[in-house]
């Protein structure tokens, strides 16, 4: 069966491939189908923006092809659960990594002026897959931790500078992407749709 992945994301469809691989024959990215189409996120939640993306295209596709979507953002406890779903644009559109990295830090900062500090923190991520033989199975992972003050590390991209992720004992922004990928709530979310599959 081939999957189609409903994002253009080489970094998601790697991989997707790599953990999915044996379950479809082919997983291929929108472009590969022709798609170019930007699917408004409407939902409240990960699942729901997740089911959203893999219904569009499932429904676009006419139901040949098993679509695999996935939503995903950083949930700041202190700021009871935001940026959440509304991660990519929490300082507006267009979206900007150092623009919602430096508004993160201005709201956690005139937070604790009147509350205690709390920097505790989780990326959590939803894989959803609509099927051709009408199943709608998801599957999520999170990854805990804590917000820091100041950035560490180049590498990854969104929140990972300031992720500092307590299981590998460093930001993401200075883990490699392989290192990431053992712990991350993406990684995660794929394991758990796999075991439904
Ligand atoms: P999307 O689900 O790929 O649209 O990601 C939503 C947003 O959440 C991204 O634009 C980032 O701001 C944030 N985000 C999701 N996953 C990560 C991650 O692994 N590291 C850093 N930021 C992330």
């Amino acid at each position: 069966m081939t999957a189609v992945l409903a994002s253009n994301n080489a970094h998601k469809l790697e991989e997707i491939r790599a953990m999915l691989g044996d379950k479809f024959g082919h997983v291929c990215s929108l472009a590969e189908v022709n798609i170019h189409t930007d699917i408004d996120e409407t939902g409240t939640t990960f699942e729901e923006n997740a089911f959203i993306k893999a219904q569009t295209i499932f429904d676009m596709l006419g139901g040949r092809y098993a679509v695999l979507a996935d939503d995903s953002g950083l949930c700041v406890e202190a700021l009871g659960g935001a940026p959440g779903v509304y991660s990519a644009r929490y300082a507006g559109e267009p979206c900007d990594d150092a623009k919602n990295n430096a508004l993160l830090l201005d709201n956690l900062h005139e937070l604790e002026k009147t509350a205690p500090k709390n920097r505790n923190a989780y990326f959590a991520s939803v894989v959803a897959a609509v099927l051709p033989d009408g199943r709608k199975i998801s599957g999520e992972g999170r990854v805990f931790g804590t917000i820091l003050d100041e950035y560490r590390g180049n590498g990854g991209f969104g929140y990972d500078p300031l992720f500092y992720c307590t299981e590998l004992g460093k930001t993401f922004g200075q883990a490699e992407m392989s290192e990431k990928n053992t712990v991350s709530h993406r990684a995660r979310a794929i394991a758990a749709l796999r075991e439904k599959l």
